[in-house]
């Protein structure tokens, strides 16, 4: 169902549909959504009907809808969380986490968010002031692997900001963007102010290229990045393009093994690998090939299973496409394999399970492998001889996201930090834990310079730069050369 001008419906001439089925187990059925582009028209010019009134409100308005909205979301938490793991097959711990970043997110818009975007007078210069203004209609396109969490956390600055919002989620997870739009209406949005229309590719290409949008809010893969920047070049449309990563982990000889271990681990399974963030490169300055049977040992005893089963770490991968995907990239890895990836069926269910495969890159040949994103639970583990040839391999990438340190020495950390091209490093961390109280984005093709989380306001509104002038002529303050007559 699309909701569009306050009213979920089904689109009048469906084009195609979408049979939403869970990676968990595909014989379950979570919807069909019918879709089509006729929607989008429809959508957006309800955007842009309702914008203009919903901009005139005030502030204040806007920054209490968007705590109901939290306060929303948090009542229905569980049903979010059932509705992730369900449609992208996130175990409910992890799917929970995602959930409770959402009424999180209404938080910190209400209170940081709104600061940033608040008037200010220029230091030391009476009458001048910076204002913002909203961009108008964005769109907002989702990706499959944080369905909710990642959209809501454009959505609502935008909403803060005063501008409507057309979302396309991704059409892996359209039952989990159902729930959510229902929350949203729910906590009383003006009709027409937040519209969600399902579909593919189709439907997010017709939005992003619409006129009729004033700002596309996009995460997802970098090649799609590229199709929205090539579909709008000539337009004005502000673009704010999340994308992904290949991000390493660096162990330096002083870490602690067995913590970094951990961290290792975590970051390059959780999700079954599938987090922008996530590690698919550890770079080893010591023992490397011990490193790496650690942990290939510790990835054989990961608990795999059903999303909803208790004491599950990793549950299918989030689409049979995904998971084909995911088989065929590791299958042309040009390193040598030393924890192989196999399909599972755990309880005998249907699914799109897969077991971590992990490889040992002794010598760098520069293949796809390990250029592009991979996107699945595989590991790349790569020998350095020092701290410089280690940041030098993490950097050796088209993306530059995330990166952790391990070492125990804090110049060592400050040293790499300086040197990583990456928007976010962390020490003795995984690459996966990021700070919604922080800006959030990558560098080079992982984003394009208009950071998230903390810093989403800002680029949902423009900045105007306002000059107080006399409300009446002075005279004496004529300019050189202008003999003023009078009338
Ligand atoms: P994707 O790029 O395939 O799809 C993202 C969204 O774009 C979907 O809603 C899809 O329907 C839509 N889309 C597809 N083609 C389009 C087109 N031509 N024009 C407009 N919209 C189009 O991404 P995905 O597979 O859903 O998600 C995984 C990717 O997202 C990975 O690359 C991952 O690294 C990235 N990601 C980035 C971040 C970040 O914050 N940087 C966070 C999460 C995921």
């Amino acid at each position: 169902m699309d909701l569009v001008a306050g009213s979920f419906q089904e689109p009048v001439a469906p084009e195609g549909v979408i049979e939403d089925r869970s990676p968990a187990d595909l014989s379950l059925l979570l919807g069909r959504h019918p879709w089509s582009l006729a929607q989008v028209e429809l959508a957006v010019s309800a955007a842009r009907g309702a914008q203009p009134a919903f901009a005139a409100l005030p502030q204040a308005d806007r920054v209490r809808l968007v705590r109901r909205i939290g306060a929303v979301l948090e009542e229905h938490e569980e049903e979010l969380a059932r509705a992730i793991a369900l449609d992208v097959g996130k175990p409910l711990w992890e799917a929970r986490s995602e959930a409770q970043a959402c009424s999180a997110k209404a938080a910190i818009t209400a209170d940081e968010g709104a600061k940033l975007v608040a008037p200010f007078p220029a230091p030391g210069q009476p009458g001048a002031e910076c204002r913002f203004r909203p961009l108008g209609v964005v769109a907002v396109l989702g990706p499959f692997n944080f369905p909710v969490h990642l959209p809501n956390g454009h959505v609502l600055p935008a909403l803060l900001c005063g501008n409507a919002v057309v979302l396309k989620p991704s059409e892996v997870a359209p039952h989990a963007a159902g729930t959510y739009a229902r929350c949203l209406q729910e906590a009383g949005v003006p009709p027409g102010v937040f519209n969600l229309v399902q579909g593919g590719a189709g439907s997010g290409q017709a939005l992003a290229a619409h006129p009729g949008v004033d700002g596309v809010l996009f995460t997802g893969s970098w090649a799609v990045g590229q199709a929205i920047r090539r579909a709008n070049q000539g337009q004005t449309k502000l673009l704010a393009l999340e994308m992904g990563g290949k991000n390493a982990a660096i162990v330096l000889p002083d870490a602690d093994p067995e913590k970094a271990a951990y961290d290792v681990l975590f970051s390059a399974f959780v999700s079954a690998g599938q987090r922008c963030t996530a590690a698919s490169r550890a770079v080893v300055v010591g023992d490397a090939r011990r490193f790496a049977a650690r942990i290939a040992a510790l990835a054989k005893t990961l608990s795999i299973g059903h999303p909803l089963d208790e004491g599950v770490f990793m549950g299918p991968l989030a689409s049979p496409a995904a998971l084909e995907k995911f088989e065929r990239a590791v299958k042309d890895a040009d390193a040598e394999c030393l924890l192989e990836s196999r399909r599972l069926r755990p309880r005998g269910l249907d699914g799109c399970y897969a077991t971590p495969s992990l490889h040992f890159v002794a010598e760098r040949r520069g293949g796809s492998y390990e250029r592009d994103e991979l996107f699945g639970p595989d590991l790349a583990v790569y020998p350095a001889s020092s701290e410089e040839e280690a940041v030098e391999i993490a950097n050796t990438t088209d993306y530059g996201l995330a990166a952790s340190v391990h070492t125990a020495s804090e110049a060592a950390f400050d040293r790499c930090q300086r040197a990583l091209a990456c928007g976010v490093v962390n020490w003795n961390a995984p690459t996966v834990g990021a700070s919604g109280r922080l800006p959030f984005g990558g560098l080079k093709r992982s984003g394009n310079h208009r950071p998230a989380a903390l810093w989403s306001t800002l680029y949902c509104a423009d900045p105007v730069a306002v000059l107080r002038g006399e409300p009446s002529l002075d005279r004496a303050k004529l300019a050189p050369g202008i003999a003023w007559v009078d009338e």
